[in-house]
C-alpha cells in the first residue's frame, strides 16, 4: 500500500507544490488539505472506493436489521393508536373547528401532492446530501438588516416555489447571480459534490482559505450552500408530506393518498441511505454515513471533507475527526439527526403500511422492507453509537431523550422489544440523572421543555407496549403513569413553572415567550386530567391542538382556558422561587433564582424577575440561541443583581461550583417574602437578598428588595427595566424625582451589527456621585411606568443603557440600567429599594416609602422601612437580633411587618420573631424557630422531636418552608402541618440523601378583630 502511494506522489507532486517531493504523512496531510478546500477530488494516493473496513461494518449492520425483524411477532396496523382512534377522529372533526382546520389542512396538502405529476417525488428529495441553515448569513444585507450567523429564521421557503430562499429581511432570493455557489466540495469516494458560495473576502483572498475570512457563527467559520439548503427544506417537507397523506387515508380511506405517502417514503428510504453525515460545523464524511456515525473521531482525513484549512487542525493521515460529535451531526439535519421527527415518519408508516386498493395489497413485502430497513431502522441505528452502541443506553444530555423517543416511535411501529426496551432505559437515565428531585431539569426552564418534548413521549409511544416474555420485568412495570413516581412530578412541573399566561420565566436559556410543548399538554390532559383539566387552552395559548389530541382526546376538553391555579412555589432542586398575586391570565409574577451551576444556566444568582399584571417590569434577556449577544445574555453584568468588583459571578467552576442556598420562604394572602443567598463572590461572606411582595387589591403588587453585601470593593446594585426600552422610541424615558443627573443622550442606533460596542456592556454612562439619601427612579412609556425607591444611601448613582436583544429579530435593541455604587475597603453595604409598578391607567400605589432608624440594640442588620400605599401601610422590620421599638412597634426576629388596610384594621406577619408587638396587638417571649436534627425521613414526612412549647402551624392559606439539606444543597420544602413529632411537606418529596438537619422559623399571622 505504501509503496504504491509514493509511485503516485511522485508522479502528481507538481500538481501540488513545487519543489519537494511529499513523502512524509504530514507533507501528504498538508497537501490534501490545500487540496480538498479547493475542492479538488481524489488524491492522486489515494484508493478509489470504499474500504474492506467500510464495507464490513455495513454488512454487519444489515445482519442486525434482518435479525431484529425476523425476531419480532406480528403487527396489527395501525399499532400506534387505540382501536377508537378513528371513531374518535371523526367525532372531534363534527365537534371542533380546530380538527377540521387540522386535517383541513392536512388534507389540502395531501390534495396538492397527489395532484403532481410524475417524477415530483423524486424532485423534491434528492439523492445529493441536503445541507443545513444553521449559522447561516445573508451576504446581501449582513451588518445592515441582519445580524451575522443568524441562521434559522434568516431564509424563508414556500413549497408553491420550491427552489427559492427569499431573505426574511431584505427580500434577497436565493439562488441568486448575484451570489453564485463558485465553490465544490467534492466527495469523490461517495459521488457527491456540495456547492458553496465564498463570501466577498474569500472571494478576494483565494489564497487563503484558512476559514479566517469566511462568515462566522459562534466561533466557527460557516460556508453557506443555498441550494444544499433546499434540499434540506424540500425534503423536511415531504416528510411532513407523508404525514399528512397518511392521515388523509386514514380518514378517508382514499388509496391516493396511501400511494402517495408510499412513494414518499420509498424514496425518502433510497435516499436516506445514501445522505452523507456530515456536521454542523461543515464537515462532511465521505464514507459510508452509519460508518461515519460510528468512527466519527477515527476517520482517514482523506475521507474528511471540509472548505477551511482550520478544520483539520489535530487531525493526522489516519486519524481525523468530525468537529462535532452527534450532537451537531447527522445526514438529513446536523443535529442529532433530527431523529424526534422519526416519531411522526413511523406513525405515517404505521397508518399506510396496510393499506389496500380495494382488496390489494398497496404495498409488497419487498417495499414494506424497504422502509422498515433503509430508513426507519436506517435513521435509529445512526443515533446509536452516541448512545454508547448496540442496544446501549449511556448517554444522558438534553438531546439524547430525541434519540430515545425515535427508538421509542420506530421499536412501537414495527415491533421491536429489544428496541423499546433501551427507549425505555435511556428514558430512566435521563430521568434520574438530568433531573432533580422536585421533577425539574438541571438546565434552564426552556431546555427543561425541550427535554420534555421529547422525553415524555417515550413512556407514551410505549404505553400498552405488547412486551414478549423475555422482557418480564417490563410487563410487571405495568402502566407507568401511575407508578412512575417522578414521571408525575415532571409532569406537574410543567405547568406549576409558568407565568400565569401560560408563557414559560424567561430565565437562564429560555426564549422570550416560550411555552410548554403543545404535545406534552395534551398527553398531560390525556394521564394526569387531575393536573391538566380545565386548563390545556391556557397552556396552549394561541397555538392550538394538535395531533395527538385529535387522535386521543375528546375536542371539547383540550380548549378549555381556565385559569391556572398556579400556587407560589419555590422549586428545591432548581432553587427558583416564585412568588405570586391574583388570578386570571394577568396575575403578577416574582421570580427569584439562585440556581446551582447546570448547563444553559446563566451567571445570575439573586437575580430578580417581575411581571406586573401582564407586563414585565423587571425582565430576564432569555435565550438569542448561538448568536453572540448571548454572552451578554448570560452574564452577570445583564442581570438584576449586585455587581461585585466589577467581576462576573464565580460560574461554571468545576472545582468549586456555586452554592445557593435558601435562607427563608413564606406565602400568605397579604404578604409573601423569600431570602436567598449565594457563595458567587468569593470575596464575599455575605451575599444575601430578601425580597418581600406586599400584595394589594386585584394583583397590585409592590416589592420590597434588601440586598445585603459584605466583602470586596465595590457594589453595584444593577437594575434595568423592560419598559422605556428603544422599542418605545422618544416615548420612552428614564427620569428621576429627588436625583440629578446630566442629561441623556439619543441611544445609539446599532443596526444588525455585532461588533462587541454592539452587543455587550452598557454605554453612555452619566453619574451622580453626591446622591441624596433616598429618590426615585421612573420607566416610562405610554400605558406603563414602573418606579425605583431608592431608600439607602449610596456613594453613587450611575444611569446608562444595554444591548437588549432577546430574539433574533429585534437586533440592537437597548434596555436602559441603573446602578448604585458604593466603593470602598472591606465594603458592607445593604441596599434597600421598592419595586413599583404602576397601574396601566398610570395611577402609582406608593404614597411614601421611607427608611426608619433603628436603636443600636436591634444589632448591625437592622433595618426598617415604613411604606404607605393606597390599600394601607406597612412597617417592616428585618433581622432585629435584639428586641427594640421602632415607631411604636417591639420586634426581636428576622422579619416582622406590622400593618394596617385602608379601613384602619391591623394585621401582623413575622417570621422567624419572638416579638412583634404594637397597640395590644402581637405576641412576645415565643420560640422563632424550631430547629435539630430529623431521626427519620419518609418522601413527605421528617420524623423531629423537642417542638417548642406554644408552637401553632400558621393559617390554612399561609404557608412556611422548612429549611433542608437535600445532600447538596440548603433548600426549603413546604410545610403542610407539624406535630409534636412530625413535619409533613407537601408538593415535592424529601430526597433520599437529606441530612436531616432543619430549621423551620415560625409563621404567625394575626388579624385585628
Ligand atoms: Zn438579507
Ligand atoms: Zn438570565
Amino acid at each position: 500500500m505504501k509503496r504504491s502511494y509514493r509511485l503516485a506522489i511522485i508522479l502528481s507532486a507538481g500538481m501540488f507544490l513545487t519543489g519537494a517531493i511529499p513523502q512524509s504523512d504530514d507533507q501528504l496531510r498538508e497537501q490534501y488539505i490545500e487540496a480538498v478546500v479547493r475542492g479538488k477530488g481524489y488524491m492522486p494516493w489515494q484508493e478509489p472506493g470504499l474500504s474492506r473496513k467500510e464495507i464490513d461494518f455495513r454488512n454487519l449492520i444489515e445482519q442486525r436489521k434482518t435479525q431484529l425483524l425476523a425476531a419480532r411477532g406480528p403487527i396489527r396496523r395501525p399499532v400506534m393508536l387505540d382501536a377508537d382512534a378513528r371513531k374518535r377522529v371523526l367525532r372531534n372533526l363534527e365537534s371542533a373547528d380546530w380538527a377540521r382546520d387540522l386535517v383541513r389542512s392536512a388534507r389540502e396538502k395531501a390534495d396538492y401532492l397527489v395532484a403532481q405529476p410524475d417524477g415530483y417525488v423524486a424532485s423534491m428529495i434528492g439523492e445529493l446530501t441536503p445541507w443545513y441553515d444553521y449559522g447561516m448569513t445573508c451576504p446581501n444585507c449582513v451588518g445592515h438588516k441582519s445580524q451575522e450567523g443568524i441562521g434559522h429564521g434568516l431564509l424563508n421557503w414556500d413549497f408553491h416555489s420550491p427552489d427559492t430562499l427569499t431573505c426574511n429581511f431584505c427580500g434577497q432570493a436565493y439562488p441568486s447571480p448575484r451570489y453564485p455557489e463558485t465553490q465544490k466540495l467534492v466527495c469523490p469516494r461517495t459521488g457527491q459534490t456540495l456547492t458553496f458560495f465564498l463570501n466577498p473576502e474569500e472571494q478576494a483572498h483565494p489564497e487563503n482559505r484558512t476559514g479566517e475570512l469566511a462568515y462566522h457563527w459562534v466561533g466557527h467559520p460557516m460556508h453557506m450552500s443555498f441550494t444544499g439548503t433546499i434540499r434540506q427544506y424540500k425534503a423536511t417537507f415531504m416528510i411532513s408530506g407523508a404525514s399528512d397523506l397518511a392521515l388523509t387515508w386514514f380518514i378517508t380511506n382514499d388509496p391516493r393518498y396511501a400511494r402517495r405517502a408510499q412513494q414518499i417514503l420509498l424514496r425518502l428510504a433510497h435516499c436516506y441511505r445514501g445522505w452523507l453525515y456530515h456536521d454542523y460545523w461543515n464537515t462532511v464524511a465521505d464514507t459510508d454515513p452509519l460508518y461515519a456515525a460510528a468512527h466519527d473521531d477515527d476517520l482517514e482525513l482523506a475521507w474528511k471533507r471540509h472548505l477551511s484549512t482550520e478544520a483539520f487542525a489535530g487531525d493526522n493521515l489516519h486519524k481525523a475527526s468530525m468537529k462535532r460529535d452527534f450532537w451537531g451531526a447527522g445526514r438529513l439535519h446536523p443535529s442529532t439527526d433530527s431523529m424526534g421527527t422519526l416519531s411522526s415518519v413511523s406513525l405515517a408508516f404505521d397508518l399506510v403500511a396496510d393499506a389496500r386498493d380495494g382488496s390489494r395489497h398497496l404495498w409488497s413485502a419487498t417495499d414494506r422492507e424497504k422502509v422498515e430497513r433503509d430508513l426507519l431502522l436506517e435513521w435509529a441505528f445512526t443515533g446509536e453509537h452516541y448512545l454508547g452502541g448496540p442496544d446501549q443506553s449511556k448517554l444522558i444530555n438534553n438531546k439524547s431523550p430525541r434519540i430515545y423517543h425515535a427508538f421509542a416511535s420506530v421499536a412501537r411501529a414495527l415491533n421491536l422489544p429489544r428496541l423499546a426496551d433501551t427507549a425505555l432505559r435511556g428514558y430512566e437515565g435521563v430521568r434520574d440523572e438530568s433531573f432533580t428531585d422536585d421533577g425539574f431539569s438541571m438546565e434552564s426552564p426552556g431546555y427543561t421543555m425541550m427535554y420534555l418534548s421529547e422525553l415524555l413521549p417515550i413512556p407514551e409511544r410505549l404505553h400498552g407496549f405488547d412486551w414478549p416474555d423475555s422482557f418480564a420485568g417490563r410487563q410487571t412495570a405495568g402502566d407507568l403513569y401511575a407508578g412512575d413516581a417522578r414521571l408525575r412530578l415532571m409532569y406537574r412541573m410543567m405547568i406549576d413553572q409558568l407565568q400565569s399566561n401560560g408563557v414559560e420565566l424567561p430565565l437562564e436559556d429560555t426564549e422570550v415567550g416560550d411555552r410548554a410543548p403543545g404535545e406534552c399538554i395534551e398527553m398531560g390532559l390525556k394521564r394526569y386530567p387531575e393536573y391538566f383539566k380545565g386548563k390545556t387552552g391556557t397552556l396552549l395559548g394561541h397555538s392550538r391542538p394538535g395531533l395527538y389530541a385529535l387522535f386521543h382526546l375528546e375536542a371539547e376538553e383540550i380548549v378549555k382556558a381556565d385559569d391556572l391555579g398556579l400556587a407560589e412555589i419555590y422549586f428545591p432542586g432548581w432553587m427558583t422561587a416564585i412568588l405570586r398575586h391574583g388570578s386570571g391570565q394577568q396575575a403578577t409574577v416574582l421570580s427569584f433564582n439562585f440556581s446551582p451551576e447546570g448547563n444553559h444556566r446563566h451567571a445570575d444568582n439573586l437575580s430578580l424577575f417581575y411581571n406586573d399584571r401582564g407586563r414585565t417590569i423587571l425582565g430576564d434577556h432569555g435565550y438569542v440561541g448561538d448568536m453572540p449577544v448571548n454572552e451578554w445574555v448570560v452574564s452577570t453584568f445583564s442581570h438584576n443583581l449586585v455587581i461585585v468588583d466589577d467581576q462576573a459571578q464565580r460560574f461554571r467552576d468545576r472545582a468549586n461550583p456555586r452554592r445557593p442556598r435558601l435562607e427563608m420562604m413564606f406565602a400568605t394572602p397579604r404578604v409573601s417574602a423569600a431570602e436567598a443567598s449565594s457563595d458567587a463572590y468569593g470575596q464575599c461572606p455575605v451575599y444575601r437578598r430578601l425580597v418581600i411582595l406586599l400584595k394589594g387589591p386585584e394583583s397590585q403588587t409592590v416589592a420590597v428588595d434588601i440586598f445585603r453585601v459584605r466583602g470586596g470593593g465595590k457594589h453595584d446594585y444593577r437594575l434595568f427595566s423592560e419598559l422605556a426600552s428603544s422599542d418605545a422610541g422618544a416615548r420612552g424615558a428614564l427620569r428621576f424625582e429627588g436625583l440629578d443627573l446630566p442629561s441623556e443622550p439619543p441611544l445609539p442606533d446599532f443596526g444588525g451589527s455585532i461588533k462587541r460596542e454592539a452587543i455587550f456592556g452598557l454605554r453612555d454612562a452619566r453619574e451622580n456621585i453626591h446622591p441624596a439619601a433616598a429618590w426615585q427612579a421612573v420607566w416610562s412609556q405610554p400605558g406603563r411606568s414602573f418606579r425605583f425607591w431608592c431608600l439607602a444611601p449610596v456613594t453613587k448613582v450611575s444611569a446608562a443603557n444595554g444591548p437588549g436583544q432577546e430574539d433574533h429579530q429585534h437586533y440592537g435593541r437597548r434596555v436602559r440600567y441603573l446602578d448604585l455604587i458604593n466603593e470602598g475597603k472591606d465594603l458592607v453595604s445593604t441596599f434597600v429599594g421598592l419595586h413599583e409598578p404602576g397601574t396601566p391607567e398610570g395611577s402609582m400605589a406608593v404614597r411614601s416609602a421611607r427608611r426608619l432608624d433603628v436603636p443600636a440594640e436591634a444589632g448591625p442588620d437592622a433595618a426598617a422601612l415604613a411604606i404607605d400605599t393606597s390599600w394601607g401601610g406597612c412597617i417592616i422590620l428585618n433581622e432585629f437580633a435584639r428586641p427594640a421599638m421602632v415607631e411604636g412597634v417591639r420586634f426581636q426576629g428576622k422579619l416582622g411587618i406590622f400593618g394596617k388596610d385602608s379601613k384602619g384594621k391591623a394585621w401582623l406577619i413575622a417570621v422567624g420573631a419572638s416579638a412583634l408587638q404594637r397597640d395590644g396587638i402581637g405576641f412576645s417571649g415565643q420560640a422563632p424557630e424550631w430547629a435539630g436534627r430529623a431521626s427519620g425521613k419518609t418522601p413527605y414526612a421528617l420524623t423531629v422531636s423537642s417542638r417548642p412549647q406554644g408552637w401553632t402551624d400558621p393559617p390554612k392559606d399561609c404557608r412556611v418552608w422548612v429549611l433542608l439539606n437535600d445532600g447538596r444543597f440548603d433548600t426549603g420544602f413546604p410545610v403542610s402541618a407539624t406535630k409534636a413529632d412530625e413535619i409533613s411537606v407537601e408538593r415535592f418529596p424529601i430526597p433520599a440523601k437529606t441530612t436531616g438537619d432543619f430549621r423551620l422559623y415560625a409563621l404567625r399571622c394575626l388579624e385585628a378583630d
